[in-house]
């Protein structure tokens, strides 16, 4: 109740209403619209994500540590007339909301006239905030149906660590600060690792974002992902529990919202690459099953071989579906962190192109070993807010795809388990030689504690 109320006095005290309003409909009302229609498309067997992340762009400022994307090789981008095709094709599928990804989306020279141009969706911007101005804030601000997600990744020192700057915190907070002061609607994110976990998953950091105006904010986890995977960096099992457990805490208590992307509203985990309800499009155009799995069959732009919409590459991809099968089939956590030797039999069976600049996405692949997720079964912390259960049921669950699937002989929790009992290396059971976290064997994996 004191939440509700709290949160109502938030919503209508410190946002402007005309974005409010924005916010409500674009992607309140017509979010829930497009879910539905998703949803109604899966019963016929159709998959078309009604949440596109479109990585519009692969430079960027900074240098994360294990960051996937080929930020330093040649820019390119999806151009303005390309992305308002995109937009156009997926408007007529009934979505009106788009993740907007890069490298850095700020660095796309289009950037503020592709969101220009659909006044009737609502973006989120994944940005690290450096090249927000005061100017540029009040451009956003103008356009009402763009949220800028900042992420900030540690204090000062750890954020420059993590993202190969200097001064790096000081700015975002600049890019923060201008966003607030223009009355945007503004998120901030952080990717939970080792090394911020005890700075940012904390009461006092939800407080002081509140204090700021922040509205949302969203914890991913660390994916030791790419070419510099950095597994050092890994929550152990126990601190994502800890993370989950927090989330919940908070979505109890605070006024902020806090958004996650692998839970339903009884704690049980989900995959929304697996459930369709997201794909992601890179920025050569081609068409990813999601940001991690550089791998594809599919591009958005038009070929002399294929010219289909956008709605039938995606419905009619087999590459597509086999992904979602096989994530369905394995396990109710992430597939590629869990099972990449499975992921890697798709990815060849449809001779999917390596999607990457740097053209060695499946000797990353093959080097992975097993690790756990956000899968933990008989761990499942359901949510306390009755507003989130009631929104998770409608509109954020599993769909059905796990029904009737038995993850006990493929899913990496069992799998571990089992092999701790029977003290053997666990990958000698998958025909790897590595364990959990780059242990060398089942015992590293329970003194470390597996990653993801
Ligand atoms: S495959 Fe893994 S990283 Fe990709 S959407 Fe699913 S859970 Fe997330």
């Amino acid at each position: 109740m004191m939440y509700s109320l709290k949160m109502a006095k938030r919503m209508l005290l410190e946002t402007n209403k005309r974005l409010l309003w924005k916010l409500f409909w674009n992607m309140g009302i017509k979010g829930t619209r497009s879910v539905l229609a998703h949803r109604k498309r899966m019963k016929k067997g159709q998959f078309f994500p009604p949440f596109l992340y479109v990585s519009i762009i692969n430079s960027c400022n900074l240098r994360c540590q294990g960051c996937w994307v080929d930020v330093a090789s040649k820019q390119q981008t999806i151009d303005l007339k390309a992305m308002n095709k995109l937009i156009t094709e997926a408007k007529a599928a009934g979505n009106s909301f788009f993740g907007i990804v890069g490298g850095e989306p700020f660095m796309h020279p289009e950037l503020f006239e592709i969101l220009e141009a659909h006044p009737d969706c609502y973006f989120q911007v994944f940005t690290n905030g450096q090249f927000i101005t005061p100017e540029k804030a009040q451009r956003l601000f103008r356009m009402g149906n763009v949220t800028p997600l900042i992420s900030v990744e540690g204090n000062e020192i750890i954020s420059d660590q993590r993202r190969g700057r200097d001064d790096v915190y000081n700015k975002t907070l600049t890019g923060i600060q201008n966003c607030l002061d223009a009355n945007v609607m503004t998120g901030v994110c952080t990717s939970l690792a080792k090394s911020n976990i005890d700075h940012l998953l904390t009461e006092k950091w939800v407080d002081r974002l509140i204090e700021m105006g922040v509205l949302y904010t969203w914890f991913h986890v660390y994916r030791p992902m790419g070419p510099d995977a950095t597994p050092e960096l890994c929550l152990t099992p126990e601190q994502q529990r800890r993370a989950r457990e927090f989330v919940v805490e908070m979505r109890a208590k605070k006024p902020i919202i806090i958004i996650d992307a692998y839970y339903d509203g009884d704690g049980k985990a989900l995959c929304p690459a697996a459930n369709g309800i997201s794909h992601h499009i890179n920025p050569w155009g081609d068409i990813e099953p999601c940001p991690i799995v550089q791998f594809s069959r599919e591009s958005i732009h038009s070929t002399e071989d294929d010219q289909r919409s956008l709605f039938d590459k995606f419905t009619q991809s087999k590459y597509l579906s086999d992904f979602r099968s096989l994530a369905q089939d394995t396990t109710r956590g992430c597939i590629v962190l869990e099972r990449p030797e499975l992921l890697q039999q798709v990815v060849e069976n449809h001779s999917a192109k390596d999607s990457t600049a740097r053209g060695t996405a499946m000797q990353e692949l093959k080097s992975m070993i097993p690790r756990t997720s956000q899968y933990h079964p008989g761990n499942e912390i359901p949510e306390k807010n009755l507003y989130y259960r009631i929104a998770k049921k409608f509109l954020f669950n599993d769909f059905g795809v796990y029904n009737g699937k038995d993850h006990t002989k493929t899913a990496a929790p069992y799998i571990i388990k089992e092999t701790e009992t029977a003290e053997q290396p666990i990958l000698n059971i998958i025909g790897q030689s590595q364990g959990c976290c780059g242990g060398s064997s089942a015992e590293d994996e329970s003194t470390t504690g597996c990653c993801s």
